[in-house]
């Protein structure tokens, strides 16, 4: 086995040098990145990173970085035979979906979403029978079997988008009871919807809000729309976790308190290292059962591959390259 050179280390560590230890990072994780990287060429596979993934995996070994429609959209383009999804379950579901042909792993099948449990394509079916002909649109954070009873799928970066490209009154939004709220607050648009959430922006209260501006004075606070709306309603700016960053590279705020999953202020804070990160904390359990450790295993053993039943193949995929058209 070939390890790294000691300034391919100085270059790996580099953007995270803000957030750990050189000590740390070599003890901890830099045996795991070095057979990583090396897998990675060896079985021409390619990592796809949500935002909310530790920095040790988001700037270290990922090829992909994104939200969950950034990585439903760059997968589309991928030429490697395998992706290893260092997200949850249903990310890898969609990068299966749009990328039949290929190999997708998940390093952890436990890694899961309160939302995606939310809900089941029976209670989907029952909705679409008590509302006959209203169109459903269906949060990218379900199961393929959801989304195989669905007119269309959306992320929170589209959700407006998508909902009023039908050109109807009123729709059936599912999973997510708050982002549907959300989207019905912005558009006016009627929203039926389905009472479920995210566990972590569903913590999120606007008394929170508020002491954290009475002690970080002058703090901006962009919030994520999964949390209820009367925290979003206390923000000064709400979007996805890709339109965080957009508006954070964009405004360059002194302090910002991003009301989200935490590491997405730990990756942030590398990239933009003038603006002063208020961080509440609160993790996803299931983003964090995807390690380094984990994602080495999946590339040695090839497991865990995700498969998705037939007969929900067709109809989910059209529902999400539906979304991807608008
Ligand atoms: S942060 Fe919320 S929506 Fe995202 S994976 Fe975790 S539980 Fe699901």
């Amino acid at each position: 086995m070939t390890t790294l050179l000691a300034d391919s280390r100085d270059t790996l560590f580099q953007p995270v040098a803000g957030v750990m230890t050189r000590q740390d990072w070599e003890r901890l994780y830099a045996g795991d990145i070095e057979a990583i990287l090396r897998l990675k060429r060896e079985k021409n596979a390619v990592i796809l990173a949500h935002n909310y993934q530790t920095p040790e995996i988001f700037h270290c070994v990922s090829d992909i970085r994104g939200d969950s429609l950034a990585l439903a959209r760059e997968a589309c383009d991928l030429d490697a035979d395998i992706i290893v999804m260092a997200g949850v379950h249903f990310m890898a579901e969609t990068a299966k979906l749009l990328n039949p042909a290929k190999k997708v792993l998940i390093p952890d099948t436990q890694a899961g979403c309160s939302l995606a449990e939310g809900i089941t394509a029976d209670n989907v079916r029952a909705l679409k029978a008590a509302y006959p002909g209203v169109p459903v649109v269906t949060y990218v954070n379900s199961t393929a079997a959801v989304k195989a009873e669905t007119d269309i799928c959306c992320t929170s970066g589209n959700a407006k988008k998508v909902v009023e490209s039908l050109g109807v009154p009123r729709v059936i939004m599912i999973p997510d009871e708050f982002l549907a709220k959300n989207i019905e607050a912005e558009t006016g648009i009627e929203m039926i919807t389905w009472p479920a959430h995210c566990e972590v922006h569903e913590r999120f209260t606007p008394e929170e809000i508020r002491q954290y501006r009475r002690i970080h004075r002058g703090v901006v606070v962009i919030a994520h729309p999964e949390c209820p709306p009367e925290v979003v309603v206390e923000a000064d700016f709400s979007g996805s976790t890709a339109q965080m960053i957009d508006w954070i590279a964009r405004e360059r705020p002194e302090k910002v308190l991003l009301v989200t999953e935490c590491s997405m202020s730990d990756n942030l804070s590398l990239l933009y290292p003038d603006t002063r990160f208020v961080r509440p904390c609160n993790l996803c359990p299931h983003m964090k059962r995807i390690t380094l450790a984990g994602i080495r295993k999946s590339l040695e053993t090839l497991q865990t591959e995700v498969t998705i039943p037939v007969e929900f193949q067709e109809p989910a995929r059209r529902a999400v390259e539906r979304m991807l058209a608008v």
